[in-house]
Parts: C-alpha cells; sequence; structure tokens
C-alpha cells in the first residue's frame, strides 16, 4: 500500500551503506520514521527533497519495518534560514527538542502547522537587528515549544497556587514551580531548586502560549527581561520533561 503525506524533514542519519533513516514531522500521521534506500549514493535523486528542514511532499510505501519513501514534491526549503548560521542553529535546535519532545506516530497537525509558520517567520525575520527581529522570533520559539508541552498533557497552573489552590491575582509575588506552575507568596517558603520568580507580564504571555494564542503574540509588546525570564522557564520545564539539558 502507499500513501502520501505533507512533511517537515527534522532529521536524518546514516543507516547501512546507502541508505538514510528520516526523522519526519508530518500533518497526517505527527512524528514518523521512514527509510530512503539508497539516498546517500551520489546521485540519488530523492536525496536533495529529504534533507533536513525542508517542507515536502512524500510519497511512501508500507513496508515491514520501516516505511520506504518514493518519491519528493519540494515545498520549501527556506533559502534565508540556509544562508545564515544563526538562523540555523536556532532551528536546528528547536526541532532537535521537539524531535525529543513529540512521541512517535501520534497526530499534531497544530504542531506541523505551527513549525511551518515558525520556519517562515524564521525565513522572513532579518537578525541584522537583534533586538526587534530576534525577540520575536525566540518569543515564537517558546511558543512552539509550550504547544509541544500542551499536547503532552502537561498543563501547569497559571490561574492558582498549586499548594494553596488560592487564586492569583495581579499584585501578588509567585514563583513559578517546574513542571507544576505557580505558586504564592505564602507557600514560598516551599521554594524548591526548580523554581523561579516570575513576573506578571511573564505569566501572562506563558498563559497565550499554553492556550496557542497566536494572534495575540504576534501583536503582544515584551521587553528582554520577560523574555529571558520566559527562557529560563521554558528551559528548565523542558529539562525536566526530555530528562535532559535543552540548550536553545
Ligand atoms: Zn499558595
Amino acid at each position: 500500500m502507499s500513501y502520501k503525506i505533507d512533511t517537515i524533514v527534522l532529521e536524518a542519519r546514516e543507516c547501512r551503506e546507502y541508505d538514510r533513516i528520516y526523522t519526519l514531522l508530518s500533518r497526517e500521521k505527527g512524528k514518523i520514521s521512514a527509510i530512503g534506500v539508497g539516498t546517500r549514493k551520489p546521485k540519488a535523486k530523492l536525496a536533495s527533497g529529504l534533507e533536513p528542514l525542508t517542507k515536502n511532499e512524500l510519497f511512501l510505501i508500507e513496508c515491514r519495518g520501516l516505511d520506504r519513501i518514493k518519491g519528493v514534491i519540494i515545498h520549501d526549503q527556506y533559502p534565508k534560514i540556509r544562508e545564515n548560521y544563526d538562523k540555523t542553529i536556532l532551528v536546528r535546535r528547536t526541532t532537535r527538542i521537539l524531535s525529543w519532545l513529540l512521541l512517535e506516530g501520534e497526530r499534531c497537525e497544530d504542531i506541523f502547522l505551527a513549525l511551518a509558520d515558525f520556519l517562515t517567520l524564521v525565513e522572513k525575520t532579518s537578525f541584522e537587528n537583534k533586538d526587534v527581529g530576534r525577540s520575536k522570533v525566540v518569543l515564537f520559539q517558546l511558543a512552539l515549544f509550550w504547544r509541544g508541552v500542551a499536547w503532552l498533557g502537561i498543563t501547569p497552573s497559571l490561574y492558582y497556587c498549586v499548594s494553596c489552590r488560592k487564586k492569583i491575582s495581579k499584585n501578588d509575588k509567585f514563583i513559578f514551580s517546574v513542571p507544576n506552575g505557580l505558586r504564592c507568596e505564602k507557600c514560598f517558603a516551599n521554594k524548591d531548586k526548580n523554581s523561579m520568580y516570575i513576573s506578571t507580564d511573564s505569566v501572562k504571555i506563558l498563559r497565550f502560549f499554553l492556550e496557542g494564542e497566536v494572534e495575540i503574540l504576534k501583536k503582544i509588546k515584551f521587553d528582554r527581561k520577560v523574555l529571558a525570564e520566559l527562557s529560563n522557564i521554558t528551559r528548565y520545564t523542558l529539562s525536566h520533561i526530555i530528562e535532559r539539558r535543552i540548550i536553545f
């Protein structure tokens, strides 16, 4: 049986003498692995359409073990990401973390679409002006990770204190405790090494991340301090879930 899917190539690794195994994020089937037979040969027709960071349409044949890639139509290869070292590193780290986070063979169409949007954003954004362009990219990178976290069913409490269940109000001081969520001032005594202070602005943005409020995130104003705080909380949370040190 053969079938057709839209994918973004996350990773490729060598297999046997002439083949590669690809990790793909597909619109239809979530994260999957497939084999490209002969893609390491010098004149392999499929190889260029299967390079990591390619958005494509793939034709596959069901096989025992890994399905086999038979054809590819390239949709986008993001040339401006490929020619810029910083962009390439940022995107490769992003796709690697997503790949660790997502479970094989479970549908996640909204994450596929969010990753496609993210790649388009990085492609279009100039990295010359670090403050404006790059901060926006980082914000959407974090948003993408939190989509993955929410997809796993992990939703930290952002409206009530995880210890005493009191509703969080705007002027309270609180800490974020990984991975459970916010803890109010009265429960600070329980602060451990996986807790950090968090500002009201960061909490607000974290809620938008978890609720997938993309349109609001496009317009939102934030400063560097908030972004640093959110990056820190995201890094701690991902490290906790994936159980390894995360760099992005
Ligand atoms: Zn409390």
